[in-house]
């Protein structure tokens, strides 16, 4: 039988928190969890994590749901074969959670992979919440609206939701608004000097001459970062939201002395992120159509996360060796990259949409723009690059708000007040009693 697997298997006994999503490794959900988890372990809380199972159809069905909460995806390709075939894939693996929770625990599902899974769990005594990372804020789009309705039953199941942003929550829902955060003290963020960095990156082959026999990456390019030379990168999946394509094109347009780092982890390796090869072979072509001195200074980062520990350690040091973090989203629930980049006060421009919007205060924290403009993009860039002191108070600024709004323990005490808060609200009313941290705001 299909089951999920343990990540973190529960301590016995009811009144836990258990988390389920689709993934260990690859994305911000997972990023989250692996912070979360132990955090909420060592704050007291009986947690476990468990990861679902899927085969390729039933990624690219959640994939395309992941595109219509963003207001793309394709509305034609949800119909009655693919949502039979997620709720079949789900079916079994429902039947073997429900078994292992009861009264007084309370399940967090993670994004539409799992959303189906709730009405067992409620059925079994568990109290479920869904929390869902992703969405838009534009208006007119149909893709979340036929998302509530073909998981209608499953939202009734639910006690409420938790998101980012107030718009991403279904109406029929009480919403629970919870920021995303990072662990300053993990691989992924804790302080590395100059030389750590340099190691780290030379490692890899990035810099230097040859990679480490036992590299945590694989790099594209035609010759090594020049020692000295300036650097914008961007982290992401290889996803079509995250532009990385767009990103390689403007690569022509930047000052000579600027190199560019595109870092994803290897697409083979994200088993719920099936468009992730088509992207990076897309981001290839461009590169390969360059001219030789542009195509120079490309460099693409395949990361393994067979260690994770080390593949979080690189991207720390990716992270630090740019001047310019960009994010160049088209869509974004809340981009854990960037705040990863604002803890290590990296100048940032990111994409002025969904989540990323509350992470920035544009030109207090990082500068915001509208990331289908191409001249804009690179005018922050080059405004940026060229004013090492803006760069400066921009990254102190963003520490400063990471500090305050987007650590682990504001999460864990979030997730403490929506456990306490055991409500039992008729759907759709507003939020109440004790808010959370971005709901005090
Ligand atoms: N990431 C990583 N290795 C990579 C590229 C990305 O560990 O090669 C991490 C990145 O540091 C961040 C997460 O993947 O923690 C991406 O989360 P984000 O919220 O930015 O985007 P998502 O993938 O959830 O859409």
């Amino acid at each position: 039988m299909v089951r999920p697997t343990w990540v973190t298997p529960p301590p016995p006994g009811r009144g836990r928190v258990l988390h389920v999503n689709a993934t260990a490794t690859g994305g911000g959900v997972a990023e989250l969890l692996h912070g979360l988890v132990p955090a909420q372990a060592a704050a007291g809380i009986a947690t476990g994590w468990a990861v679902i199972a899927g085969d390729h159809d039933f990624f690219r069905t959640t994939k395309n749901l992941h595109h219509l909460l963003h207001g793309t995806g394709d509305a034609g390709a949800l119909d009655a074969r693919a949502v039979a075939h997620y709720r079949a894939v789900l079916a079994p693996q429902a039947r073997w959670l429900a078994g292992q929770v009861g009264p007084g625990d309370l399940v967090a599902l993670h994004d539409p992979q799992t959303l189906g899974l709730a009405p067992a769990l409620a059925a079994a005594g568990a109290r479920v919440i869904w929390h869902c990372h992703i969405g838009t804020t534009r208006s007119g789009v149909d893709g979340p609206a036929l998302v509530w309705d073909t998981f209608a039953a499953d939202l009734a199941a639910l006690e409420g939701v938790v998101t980012t942003l107030p718009e991403f929550a279904p109406p029929s829902v009480a919403a629970h608004v919870v920021p995303p955060a990072v662990d300053p003290d993990g691989p992924k963020n804790r302080p590395l000097s100059p030389d750590a960095v340099e190691a780290t990156l030379a490692a890899t082959g990035l810099v230097g001459a040859h990679p480490a026999p036992d590299a945590v990456a694989t790099v594209e390019q035609d010759r090594p970062l020049p020692p000295g030379a300036r650097v914008v990168a961007q982290v992401a999946r290889w996803d079509p939201l995250k532009d990385m394509t767009g990103v390689v094109r403007l690569v022509p347009d930047l000052p000579d002395d600027v190199h560019l780092v595109l870092a994803g982890v290897d697409p083979t390796e994200i088993p719920d992120d099936p468009e992730g090869l088509r992207v990076l072979d897309e981001v290839r072509a461009e590169r390969d159509a360059m001219r030789g001195p542009d195509r120079d200074r490309v460099h693409l980062l395949l990361t393994s996360l067979r260690d994770e520990t080390r593949a979080a350690l690189l991207i720390n040091a990716v992270q630090r060796r740019a001047d310019v973090v960009v994010h160049k989203s088209l869509e974004e629930g809340f981009g854990l990259a960037v705040t990863e980049a604002m803890v290590k006060r990296r100048a940032v421009v990111a994409g002025d949409v969904g989540g990323i919007r509350r992470q920035i205060d544009h030109g207090r924290t990082g500068l915001l723009v509208d990331p289908t403009d191409r001249s804009a993009v690179l005018a922050a860039l080059r405004h940026l690059l060229a004013e090492p002191q803006l760069r400066r108070r921009l990254g102190a600024a963003a520490a400063d708000v990471v500090a305050e709004r987007f650590t682990m323990a504001r999460l864990v005490r979030d997730y403490r007040t929506i456990v306490d808060r055991r409500t039992s609200r008729p759907a759709g009313t507003p939020l109440v009693a004790t808010p959370t941290a971005e709901e005090a705001r």
